[in-house]
């Protein structure tokens, strides 16, 4: 054997041909909508078992099969800031970090009406409240319904709410005041939860989000990738938030706010937060799976790929840091070949 084939089989990995039946029982499942096996998941995330561009490839028939050409834009739109009294240990919000971040305390009602009237008038479906804190005051739940169903009085579009925890008899006050969507994120697998938070537990966020799923309330929840958990971490949340039967699924990649607790945590690559992508659309292949927050500085050049597997995004930036603004996310949509869809905010 010539020295020059030994540098090359050193180089790159050899891949068994068993990654063309492991992709092909992938997209059987997801077409039948049936979960993988966590081995096949598993698999997805590992580079030596699965090249990326037949993965890609792959993700990208069942992603155009469930949701076509389509891709979401999502602005999120915080109506209050900071002061949370929780401890998780990578949000800037929390009163246990350092970091130096804008707080205030719940926009007035007037901004709010305005927001939902600019999503209304640039043609988005969908309003998205979003406030910090543990769980909201029964005078909170009710400001809030008042406020859903004025939005809703007024314009032809669906609501989401955010307001950390709640129980099912806020949950039903909430829906009879017609709100569509509770977002509530799992952040990562019950196994990992009491490294990242203290002050409540995975339970409780399964808890919150039974009680919306409960009373008809749609689901909207998600996690944090790179906080320094495990793999099967990463299936584990995949398959639990698959079991809630999640309809939309916010993959956030975790950034550093300077002064947040968690700290620097390794680095992700741009090719590994595509393979997690790609795991969520086989887990998740009829859901709005969305690159959320950190997709800029964790996909970097590679983020047009990510369309071969979400159906959304969001853009001009996070809770607290900035990110692509909209004319670039939808230049860059339209030159991947892919079709802007509703724009929300
Ligand atoms: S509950 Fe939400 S806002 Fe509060 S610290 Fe945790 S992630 Fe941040």
């Amino acid at each position: 054997m010539s020295q020059s084939k030994n540098q090359s089989e050193q180089s790159w990995p050899v891949f068994s041909k068993e990654f063309v039946s492991v992709l092909e029982n992938l997209s059987a499942d997801a077409v039948l909508n049936k979960i993988p096996s966590r081995e096949h998941l598993l698999a997805i995330l590992d580079p030596q078992k699965i090249p990326l561009l037949p993965l890609l490839e792959a993700t990208r028939r069942v992603r155009e099969h469930f949701c076509g050409k389509d891709v979401r834009v999502q602005i999120l739109n915080n109506l209050q800031n900071g002061q949370c009294t929780e401890d998780c240990n990578y949000c800037a919000q929390s009163t246990s970090s350092c970091a130096d971040i804008k707080t205030y305390p719940m926009k007035p009602d007037d901004e709010i009406f305005a927001g939902a009237q600019r999503c209304a008038e640039s043609g988005g479906n969908r309003y998205c409240m979003v406030l910090s804190g543990r769980a909201p005051t029964a005078e909170r739940i009710q400001h809030l319904a008042s406020l859903v169903s004025e939005i809703k009085k007024r314009h032809n579009i669906e609501v989401c709410v955010s307001a950390g925890f709640i129980d099912a008899e806020q949950a039903r006050v909430l829906k009879n005041a017609g709100l569509d969507r509770y977002n509530h994120n799992l952040n990562t697998s019950s196994q990992y939860y009491d490294k990242i938070c203290s002050s409540h537990s995975h339970a409780d966020r399964m808890a919150c989000l039974e009680a919306a799923k409960s009373v008809g309330l749609d689901l909207c929840s998600g996690l944090i990738v790179g906080m320094g958990e495990s793999l099967d971490d990463i299936v584990s949340v995949a398959i639990a938030l698959r079991r809630l039967n999640v309809k939309s699924v916010p993959v956030n990649f975790y950034m550093h706010i300077p002064g947040s607790r968690l700290g620097e945590v390794g680095q992700l690559t741009p090719e590994y937060c595509l393979r997690v992508l790609c795991l969520f659309r086989f887990v998740h292949p009829d859901a709005e799976v969305r690159a959320a927050g950190g997709r800029e500085i964790n996909l970097r050049s590679l983020q047009p790929l990510a369309l071969y597997a979400v159906n959304s995004l969001f853009c001009e930036g996070y809770l607290n840091s900035s990110g692509q603004a909209l004319e670039n996310t939808k230049a860059m949509i339209c030159d991947a070949g892919y079709v802007i869809g509703q724009v929300e905010e």
